[in-house]
């Protein structure tokens, strides 16, 4: 059951062989079992998930049946959900139960899936390891010496160690496509705009988007089914007719025109990584896909115009956390004035005051020229780029990170060196575009190594056909880490 795909799970519970409550039992004893070296969770109330599994079961009796009914998902603690704590991973918000739920919730919600549990998380959502959350580092579960990426690294931990069967996230710069890498599942970051960004804690707004993971593609066009569709409450949010992400599943590849970004298979990545996407490619080519150079000239510009962009949007968002209006307020302060300093130096970590101060800094009279609106302009280089690349293929391939997963503490002290793991995932976030991440083979240390599909606006069926496809010829996803398969 624990490796069963969504529609398995469905399947089996429509036919009364598993109840929704025994399931959840079931991920909740799992949970229990091996939280304690992965700390994939920030919250778990077996009580509140039980009484949604009694609720699906009340449906399942009453012989309704939708995909995701009765299905366990895990939740990163970003997305607002009513009556959970929902902190972000931070201390400014440690002690905030939500009292609405977000857009992606409700649509969970309606489509009877039970909430496991909120994951962990950087703070914020700013970090590419999981290391940067107020309640410690999450685990990668192939090596728990090793992060599991970030900034969804506690979702992704989570499904890789069958500690849940899919769990959603959110991707600003390569959130859930990075950690989906180095855990070796498969993530999803819909075209911006896809699913509602209301009641997700704002990060960088004009480039966070809500995804899932999933082991498998045919999952993740279940998730994206029930997470897409137009929100009035969130300004962004696009009016499209509904969509099924799955339709195209099936379709052969036959005559699909893969791009390969010449600067992605450039220096830089190392020799395990290109090793395993090259055979991705191999396989995609004898499933009947054919491949083109294409270039993406402005690329290595992209994490410097990410770098200065999102942190720019994060100083704004960040400012509502004042003590007055949300969770933390520092117990001794003199004025207001000292009241604000105290609070916010005391409630966020160090990352989060480095993105504050390079935002506030960028935005500032006399240096929003030469880095905000530069990097306004470099963003759309970077799409046209992208558009102009489309032009000459259907999709494009690479890796989804430079290298495996490394070690917890290797990077923390070095931010450039972590802001560079992010250099094949941040274009499409800044282009909009939509982008997945499916585990294509295993690198150095046996860790997994993922192969990043980028599309143009609005593929999401095509990418999931490809993933899909390459899925049915592969077993990479399939593969459990040792010591945490089904049992
Ligand atoms: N690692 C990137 C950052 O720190 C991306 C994070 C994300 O996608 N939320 O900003």
């Amino acid at each position: 059951m624990i490796e069963a795909s969504l529609a398995e799970l469905a399947d089996a519970l429509a036919a009364k062989k598993v109840t929704s409550v025994e399931l959840t039992e079931r991920y909740l004893a799992r949970i229990d079992r091996h939280q304690g070296a992965l700390n994939a969770f920030v919250t778990v109330d077996r009580e509140r998930s039980l009484a949604q599994a009694r609720a699906a079961d009340a449906r399942l009796a009453r012989g309704e049946r939708t995909p995701l009914l009765g299905i366990p998902i895990a939740h990163k603690d970003i997305f607002c959900a009513r009556g959970w704590l929902t902190t972000c991973a931070s201390k400014m918000l440690a002690n905030f139960v939500a009292p609405y739920d977000a857009h992606v919730i409700e649509q969970f919600g309606a489509a009877g899936a039970v909430i496991l549990g909120k994951t962990n998380m950087d703070e914020f959502a700013m970090g590419s390891s999981t290391e940067n959350s107020h309640f410690g580092p999450a685990r990668n579960p192939w090596d728990p010496a090793r992060v599991p990426g970030g900034s969804s690294g506690g979702s992704a931990a989570a499904v890789a160690a069958r500690l849940a069967p899919c769990a959603t996230g959110t991707d600003t710069g390569g959130s859930i496509r990075q950690p989906a890498g180095f855990c070796g599942i498969s993530g999803i970051k819909p075209t911006y705009g896809l699913v509602s960004r209301y009641g997700l804690i704002a990060y960088a707004s004009s480039l966070d988007q809500g995804g899932a993971f999933a082991r498998g593609a045919a999952d993740l066009a279940l998730l994206l089914n029930a997470m897409a569709g137009f929100d009035a409450r969130d300004s962004t949010s696009l009016e499209r007719p509904k969509e099924d992400y799955a339709r195209d599943l099936a379709r052969p590849l036959a005559g699909m025109r893969i791009g390969l970004p010449r600067e992605y298979f450039g220096a830089g990545m190392d020799a395990d990584v290109r090793a395993a996407v090259e055979g991705a490619l191999a396989v995609l080519r004898t499933l009947g896909a054919t491949a083109v150079e294409v270039g993406l000239p402005n690329s290595a510009l992209s994490v410097p115009a990410y770098y200065v962009i999102a942190p720019a949007e994060a100083s704004s968002n960040l400012a509502r956390f004042d003590g007055v209006r949300y969770g933390y307020r520092a117990p001794e302060y003199g004025d207001l004035a000292d009241m604000y300093r105290k609070t916010r130096a005391q409630g966020f970590g160090t990352e989060v005051k480095r993105r504050i101060l390079v935002g506030t800094y960028v935005l500032s009279h006399g240096y929003y020229d030469a880095y905000y609106l530069q990097a306004q302009r470099v963003r759309r280089l970077i799409a046209q780029d992208f558009v102009a690349a489309f032009g000459e293929c259907d999709l494009l391939i690479g890796p989804t990170s430079p290298t495996v997963a490394f070690p917890v503490g290797a990077q923390v002290s070095d931010p450039v060196q972590m802001y560079l793991n992010d250099i094949y995932t941040v274009g499409p976030n800044l282009a909009g575009l939509p982008a997945l991440s499916i585990p294509c083979g295993f690198g150095a240390g046996g860790l997994p190594v993922g192969l990043q599909v980028v599309g143009p606006y609005f593929s999401e069926a095509r990418m999931l056909n490809l993933a899909h496809q390459f899925q049915l010829a592969t077993d990479w996803h399939r593969r459990a880490p040792p010591g945490f398969a089904a049992q």
